[in-house]
């Protein structure tokens, strides 16, 4: 993409609504734009993010072996008279009539519509175990929307609903669940860390929330900071394999790690004092087990081995796919902008011609620029008549993580600059050089 033609409305100025860095970022970057209070439209650079987000989300539910699928943002009332949440909701609930007066809502979770997809098509444990998701907006009238995409009115959810035979499939559809998270997390260069927590009013009796640690975090957590170093990395799981999954789940939940709504000062007290912390958290997903709630109230039953018929196992998994993104910039920034981690950045890397409308800087650009595309690298190439001092500021706030500058001082030593927006490490070496490390970090991405 050259900038020149691109959609990027960055702003010089913090924005005075913003209170914290990520949404200060965002919309300083031209990644998002506010419509209504909590309810966004997503700007080209925050809809590049957002979708690859997504990807790496889809790309986990599959390899866990779950069935993606896609239902409506609107909902009939009466599916959630069934279940007896229409009138348990409140306030959070969007209610609208249609033409014909009939009772509607925007839903705010999907457990009462993928229940009555179940129970029109399935019948028999045969068809079990079975995990079925979408990825699809959400809305809650939230009291207080706030900090941008991280408390918004109107947001991505990715939400999964396990149905299975017996407890014991549902909880190893629960363990499923929470190692395909840990992959999901991590492959967007974040430490989640799973906590024990008390049901909400999805209601059921297991379940965890994923916790990215920051000062801005709106939950309070209390944990053994050893849980912090955990990681799966690219060990081979087999999500089939009952015991494997377990094992994992063992290790990741048997440090003390709660929220403030479980917290147990006498058993947190036992952590030796240097290693236990008490910090903020920011919810990025959330898995329950809740068995036969919404199977029992809603007739979804199925017909086991021995011919009987029983109500189906079943639990929810939540991801807030565009709360991440606030998620991921509280994580990873620094006071000149986004850093983002290689694995969600909107383009891999960025090129800066230092003398736009000279020849032999402009020819190396497109050629750095070509390069990387035939290497399935899509580049953000700074065309634009500007100085300098405002193409690295423009590149340092988005944040790419890899930039490549281009001036006409180094091609006369045949060199361009390869700078690392972490650590702010240049190197210099040739266009094929820099073209090659920067394929060679994005191989099998
Ligand atoms: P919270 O406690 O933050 O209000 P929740 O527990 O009500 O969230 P869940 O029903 O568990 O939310 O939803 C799954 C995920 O969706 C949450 O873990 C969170 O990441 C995300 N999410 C929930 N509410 C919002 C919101 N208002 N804006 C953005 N993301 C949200
Ligand atoms: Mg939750």
């Amino acid at each position: 993409m050259r900038l020149s033609r691109y959609f990027l409305p960055v702003l010089k100025e913090n924005p005075a609504e913003a209170q914290i860095v990520s949404h200060r970022y965002m919309l300083r970057a031209g990644m998002i734009k506010q419509q209504a209070a909590g309810i966004y439209s997503w700007l080209p650079l925050g809809f590049r993010v957002l979708r690859r987000i997504e990807e790496i989300v889809h790309q986990e539910q599959i390899r866990a072996g779950h069935i993606p699928l896609l239902m409506p943002t609107l909902q009939p009332a009466d599916l959630w008279r069934e279940s007896g949440r229409y009138d348990d909701y409140g306030q959070e609930m969007l209610r609208i009539k249609d033409r014909h007066d009939r009772d509607m809502l925007y839903g705010p979770t999907n457990e009462e519509m993928i229940t009555d997809i179940f129970r029109a098509h399935v019948n028999s444990y045969k068809d079990l175990p079975l995990t079925l998701y979408h990825i699809q907006w959400k809305f809650r009238d939230e009291v207080r929307p706030r900090f941008g995409v991280m408390r918004g009115r109107e947001f991505l959810m990715k939400d999964g609903y396990n149905f299975d035979v017996d407890r014991d499939a549902a909880l190893h559809a629960y363990n499923r669940h929470m190692v395909s998270y840990l992959r999901t997390y991590e492959r967007m260069g974040l430490t989640a860390i799973p906590m024990r927590a008390a049901s909400g009013p999805i209601g059921g009796d297991n379940t965890h929330e994923f916790l990215v640690l920051a000062q801005t975090g709106e939950s309070e957590v209390f944990y053994d900071d050893r849980v912090t170093g955990l990681k799966l990395g690219q060990r081979d799981i087999d999500y089939d394999d009952r015991a494997q999954v377990a094992a994992v789940c063992e290790e990741f939940t048997t440090l003390y790690a709660r929220t403030d709504e479980t917290h147990d000062p006498a058993v947190f007290d036992q952590i030796p004092e240097a290693h236990r912390k008490v910090g903020r958290g920011i919810e990025v997903g959330q898995i329950f087990y809740f068995g036969t709630k919404y199977s029992e109230a809603m007739g979804a039953t199925v017909v086991t081995a021995d011919g009987s018929r029983v109500p189906v196992e079943m639990g929810s998994h939540g991801i807030g796919v565009s709360r991440l993104l606030g998620a991921i910039i509280e994580a990873s920034h620094d006071d000149k902008g986004i850093i983002w981690p290689e694995g969600v950045t909107p383009f891999p890397v960025g090129i800066v011609n230092l003398k736009q409308g000279d020849g032999a800087t402009d020819a190396a650009c497109e050629s750095i620029y070509k390069a990387l595309a035939a290497k399935g690298l899509e580049a953000l190439y700074d065309d634009r008549d500007e100085r300098a001092g405002a193409k690295f500021a423009t590149m340092d706030l988005i944040g790419l993580p890899w930039r490549i500058t281009v001036g006409p001082r180094g091609l006369a030593a045949g060199k361009v600059e390869l700078t690392c927006r972490r650590t702010g490490a240049s190197e210099e070496m040739s266009a094929e050089a820099a073209v090659d490390r920067v394929a060679a970090i994005y191989a099998g991405r």
